[in-house]
C-alpha cells in the first residue's frame, strides 16, 4: 500500500511540467480549518517533498507543519508581497524545483492570498495543481439545508455601511443561495442590517467554528439568528459563514385573493399605494398590480 503511495506521488510530482520535463509544479494545497486531522495524506506527501512551502504566514503554517513533523523550508507570501515573490517562485519552478503554497487556514485563493501567483504561472505554462480538501464555504454550504443547485459565494460583505446594506438589499432579488464570509466583530451588526433589510421569507444559515469543538448551525429568520447572537456573547466569538437562502419570486401573474385586497384598498387608497402594499403582502410586483388597477379604471 505504502509503496503504491509513494508511487503515485512520484508519478504526481514528475508529471509536471507544461514547458519541459525540467520545470517544477506549483501545487495548491489546502489546510485544515479548524480540525488538524481534515489534512489529506497527499497534502501531507507533498508538503514533505516539495523544494519550499509558500506560506500566508511562515509562523502560522509552522505549528501545522511542526505538528505532522515536516520539516521543508517554508517562506511568506501574502497580499502585500506577492507581486515581490512571484519571480521568485517562477525561477525556482524554472529550475525543477517543485513548490506548494498554503494559506492559514482552507483552500488558498479562497478569500486568501495566491491569485497573482497562479495567474502568473499559468501565464507563462507551469503547471498548477490543485489538491481538494477542507474550504469553509464548501463545509458551510453542504450541510446548511440550503438550497445547492445554484450558489453564489461572495467573501467578506464590503466595511462600509452604506455598501454593506446595498449588497444585503440585493438578496431580495436573488433567486439563488448567497453566501459570505463574517468577522466575530461584525456578525451581529450584519444580522441586524440584514433584519431592515430582507424579506421575512429568507431563509438564513449562520454556521460557526467548523469542524472544531463548538460547530454550530443556526437557521431561520434573520430575527431567530439575532437572538441566538444575544443569547450569550460567546455566541458572536469565532469563525462564521453566514449564508441566504434564495428571495421567493415574484411573477407578473395577479393572484385571485391578491385582486380582492386591490379592489378593497382602491375605494380608499390611490392605485400607488394600494399596488405597494399588495405587492409586499402576496409577494406580487408592484408594477404589474398597478398595471391591473389602472386597467380597471378605463
Ligand atoms: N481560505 C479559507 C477557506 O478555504 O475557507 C477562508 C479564508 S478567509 C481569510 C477566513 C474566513 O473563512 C473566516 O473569517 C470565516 O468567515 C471563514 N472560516 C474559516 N474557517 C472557518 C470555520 N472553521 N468555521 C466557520 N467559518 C470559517
Amino acid at each position: 500500500m505504502a509503496t503504491i503511495l509513494y508511487l503515485c506521488l512520484l508519478r504526481t510530482m514528475s508529471d509536471s511540467s507544461d514547458l519541459s520535463n525540467h520545470t517544477g509544479t506549483l501545487f495548491i494545497v489546502p489546510t485544515p480549518i479548524g480540525n488538524l486531522t481534515d489534512i489529506t495524506q497527499r497534502a501531507l506527501d507533498i508538503l514533505s517533498n516539495v523544494a519550499a512551502i509558500g506560506c500566508e504566514d511562515t509562523r502560522h503554517s509552522r505549528i501545522l507543519l511542526q505538528h505532522f513533523g515536516i520539516t521543508t523550508p517554508t517562506f511568506a507570501i501574502h497580499d502585500h508581497n506577492e507581486s515581490a515573490q512571484v519571480n521568485k517562485v517562477i525561477q525556482r519552478l524554472e529550475k525543477g524545483d517543485d513548490i506548494a503554497l498554503v494559506s492559514d487556514a482552507g483552500t488558498p485563493l479562497i478569500s486568501d492570498p495566491g491569485f497573482v501567483l497562479v495567474r502568473e504561472c499559468r501565464t507563462q505554462g507551469y503547471k498548477v495543481s490543485a489538491l481538494p480538501g477542507p474550504c469553509a464555504l464548501t463545509t458551510a454550504l453542504s450541510a446548511a439545508g440550503l438550497p445547492t443547485d445554484q450558489f453564489h459565494f461572495f467573501g467578506f460583505l464590503p466595511l462600509k455601511q452604506q455598501a454593506k446594506i446595498a449588497q444585503l438589499r440585493q438578496l431580495n432579488q436573488h433567486d439563488f443561495t448567497s453566501v459570505f464570509y463574517e468577522s466575530p466583530r461584525r456578525v451581529l451588526d450584519t444580522m441586524r442590517l440584514a433584519q431592515n433589510e430582507l424579506s421575512e421569507q429568507i431563509t438564513v444559515v449562520l454556521a460557526k467554528e467548523l469542524t472544531k469543538s463548538f460547530e454550530s448551525y443556526i437557521s431561520g429568520s434573520c430575527q431567530t439568528v439575532i437572538n441566538w447572537l444575544e443569547e450569550d456573547s460567546a455566541h458572536q466569538k469565532g469563525e462564521f459563514v453566514l449564508m441566504f437562502g434564495p428571495a421567493p419570486q415574484v411573477s407578473d401573474d395577479i393572484s385571485e385573493p391578491a385582486k380582492q385586497l386591490m379592489q378593497s384598498l382602491l375605494s380608499e387608497l390611490p392605485a400607488k399605494k394600494a399596488s405597494a402594499i399588495v405587492a409586499q403582502h402576496y409577494q406580487h410586483k408592484k408594477n404589474a398590480l398597478y398595471q391591473w388597477a389602472l386597467e380597471q379604471k378605463k
